[in-house]
């Protein structure tokens, strides 16, 4: 079963990529994003909490992340394999997915990061901004602080699973479709 973490600060192009990639290989695609912001839309006691901590470009705390990670992936017993887009970003969430999968005897197939220079990301997600409609994305200054956040608390993640060799850079530009390859590349000896 393939357990695959699409990688890299925000605005690389994991959400974009993530859908591709969980069609061509028959996979779940997980994005904790997506998942808040559908909690926010809905109003739950959960999205309220979330959208505090969003809108200020920081890191929803651990424990709502990793027990709304955990109730998702339980949900889905008929899976074949996952995609994780925008999880895990702390290392205390590596090791809860790591201890999740490995209760079902399973582990980390492989972490693919998208690697793309900050300005060029603050030029794509003030882009995304003008119709994605999520604040987080017009406020120039909401956008360092999110990268700020990537390079202080997720980049270690990257570390993490290198350890085990399963960590692999991607140059992140490019047309979709010559990013698409580059990770496909990747993850056809694993099938
Ligand atoms: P991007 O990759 O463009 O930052 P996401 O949709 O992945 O967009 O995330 C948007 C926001 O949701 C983050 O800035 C953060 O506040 C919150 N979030 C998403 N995933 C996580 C996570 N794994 N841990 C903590 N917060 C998260």
């Amino acid at each position: 079963m393939i357990h695959l973490i699409l990688f890299g600060p925000p605005g690389s192009g994991k959400g974009t990529q993530a859908v591709k990639l969980a069609e061509k290989y028959n996979l779940v695609h997980i994005s904790t994003g997506d998942l808040f912001r559908h909690e926010t839309s809905q109003k739950t006691e959960l999205g309220l909490k979330a959208l505090e901590f969003m809108s200020q470009g920081m890191l929803v705390p651990d424990e709502i992340t990793i027990g709304m990670l955990k109730k998702k992936v339980k949900s889905l017993p008929d899976a074949c394999g996952f995609i994780y887009d925008g999880f895990p970003r702390t290392i205390a969430q590596a090791n809860a997915l790591d201890h999740m999968l490995e209760e079902n005897n399973e582990s980390i197939s492989i972490l693919l990061s998208l690697d793309v220079p900050e300005e060029e990301i603050v030029k794509r997600i003030l882009n995304r901004g003008i119709s994605s409609g999520r604040p987080d994305d017009n406020d120039e200054s909401i956008i360092r602080k999110r990268i700020q956040v990537y390079l202080q608390e997720t980049a270690a993640v990257f570390e993490h699973y290198a350890v085990n060799r399963k960590s692999k850079s991607i140059n992140g530009l490019g047309t979709i479709e010559e990013i698409f390859l580059r990770l496909c590349s990747h993850i056809d000896p694993l099938c």
